[in-house]
């Protein structure tokens, strides 16, 4: 079980459970491990070269070997217990027989445990300063840099250095990381820079309807999301009626699978991201009709894993993906709750699965075994605090001992029944005037903590970890997932946090989202009067 750690506890306790075997140590050159976070492997055992100077020191003769230890439960901040390692087939040996005993007694690490052991040094280095300083420079530690990140932001609206030609067909996203990341901090670009960006989507919107990922470019619906949000952000008059509904019924319509799923573009994948991104830009700009949502909530149902995560498409593992939109657990979820089909889902599964996965750095991974990254900030923080609202779903599904899904086809949910628009545009505004019905389901302090402390960055802009680079994509899921943890503990739906709730000066209090649609509150609001008009 992972748990956000106290770090002065840390060191000591690890080292009393070790069992006295050779260990790696982790913050040296890691010449023979490669770059293991490309390698995203909870598969991938690497053995260690059996010619690495590291190794052959630490290698023990048999005699010192320790007794066995008794098992013990498994625990993130254990190192892990591996079973021996097999021997190498003959042809693999090097030096005979004694390099092949040897080579017996060698640890083995995934390349996964080696990265997660660099990230939690990298993260205790952190909070190590952080507790060792006086109060008062720890609470200038904790304050949100909202001046440097307001200008990171802003200069990337205007200008992009010539990297960013790989992100050619993801350009809505980049309006909308950046504008809906300064909305969080209640700044609003100059109305020539709005207007600038109006004009450029229209020119991205398809004459047959969607939104490319520049103009001309193929309509795509995570682009589509990208553009609607940006606009609803904006929301001026000029920016929400230049998205042509009509025809962006008609390529949802285009888009929509046999089986009741999206896919994401002619021809494209089909998936729960391209479910959920055609169900919440249909319920924003009031489009969404029983035609559209007929099917959704059975595929989305069939996606859910045994672990209790939702998966990107049926059989697969729960877990968040590499880049984009691609968190599938809060992506089924929240396409579940729009389609008022939530109860199909085994709640109480999804939310132990999503609570585990904040982890002893206090930020949250995307999926089982990968490293902490700040964007689940939101992807999964907001899962949960969307959870905080269903809590009577989950009693309902426990009381009557739900222990499997619906089967598919089965259509015991009678909400799903109606075909018209406005009945589905009501499901996003009455869920967010609902209360939580219970207080946080993650530890929304040690989060904050996280991401004030290691995914900011000096000159403004916040990162996926220390030691990795700013960039926009993770400014505005860090900024959204501070938003949610901030706002997380109150329960009434239109209150302020109390400051208990805001780690650091109550100064760093976002501007609340609503978590279906991941827009700013006021906007959606404005959004909503406007289509439903
Ligand atoms: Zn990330």
């Amino acid at each position: 079980m992972r748990r956000p750690f106290v770090v002065q506890s840390r060191r000591p306790k690890q080292k009393k459970r070790l069992p006295p075997r050779p260990r790696f140590a982790f913050r040296g050159p890691q010449e023979h491990l490669g770059h293991g976070c490309c390698l995203s492997g909870s598969h991938m055992v690497r053995r260690l070269s059996v010619r690495s100077p590291r190794l052959q020191r630490a290698r023990r003769p048999p005699q010192a070997r320790p007794p066995p230890s008794p098992p013990r439960p498994a625990a993130a901040m254990d190192y892990p217990s591996q079973p021996p390692p097999p021997p190498p087939p003959p042809a693999a040996a090097e030096g005979g027989p004694a390099a092949d005993s040897q080579a017996a007694e060698l640890p083995r690490l995934t390349v996964t445990q080696v990265e997660q052991m660099k990230v939690e040094a990298k993260v205790a280095d952190i909070y190590r300063v952080f507790f060792g300083n006086a109060p008062n420079a720890n609470s200038l530690m904790l304050e949100l840099w909202r001046e440097q990140h307001v200008e990171y932001l802003t200069r990337g609206l205007k200008h992009l250095g010539p990297s960013f030609h790989v992100l050619d067909a993801n350009r809505p996203w980049l309006c909308y990381w950046m504008i809906h990341a300064l909305a969080l901090l209640d700044e609003t670009p100059d109305e020539d820079v709005e207007d600038d960006i109006v004009n450029f989507l229209s020119r991205c919107q398809d004459k047959d309807g969607g939104y490319g990922g520049g103009p001309g470019q193929l309509p795509h619906l995570a682009t589509t999301y990208a553009a609607v949000n940006t606009l609803v952000t904006i929301g001026s008059e000029r920016a929400l009626s230049s998205i042509n509904r009509d025809n962006l019924y008609k390529f949802m319509l285009r888009m929509k699978d046999t089986s009741g799923a999206f896919r994401m573009h002619d021809g494209g994948e089909i998936d729960v991201r391209a479910s959920y991104t055609a169900i919440s830009v249909a319920s924003l700009v009031n489009i969404l009709d029983g035609e559209l949502a007929k099917g959704v909530g059975n595929y989305i149902t069939r996606c859910q894993t045994y672990e209790g995560g939702i998966a990107g498409e049926p059989y697969a593992e729960a877990h968040g993906g590499c880049f984009g939109l691609t968190r599938y657990t809060f992506c089924g979820l929240a396409a579940m709750i729009l389609l008022n089909e939530v109860d199909k889902l085994d709640l109480a599964s999804l939310i132990g699965w999503v609570a585990f996965r904040q982890g002893v750095e206090c930020g949250f991974q995307g999926r089982t075994n990968k490293l902490v990254d700040g964007c689940y900030s939101f992807w999964q923080g907001a899962a949960l605090a969307l959870t905080q609202k269903l809590m009577t779903v989950v009693d309902e599904q426990l009381k009557s001992s739900y222990s499997s899904k619906r089967p598919p086809g089965d259509d015991a949910c009678a909400t799903s029944s109606s075909t018209e628009a406005a009945y589905y545009a009501k499901f996003g505004l009455d869920f967010i005037e609902k209360s939580n019905q219970i207080g946080p389901l993650f530890h929304n302090i040690a989060l904050q903590q996280y991401i004030l402390l290691c995914a900011q960055v000096l000159d403004g802009g916040l990162r996926d970890k220390p030691g990795k680079n700013r960039d926009h994509y993770h400014s505005c899921y860090c900024l959204s997932g501070l938003s949610v943890s901030q706002y997380s503990a109150m329960v009434d739906s239109d209150a302020c946090p109390l400051p208990q709730h805001v780690l650091g000066p109550y100064s760093n209090l976002l501007e609340p989202i609503h978590p279906l649609y991941n827009v700013v509150l006021d906007k959606y609001h404005t959004a909503y009067e406007f289509f439903s008009s």
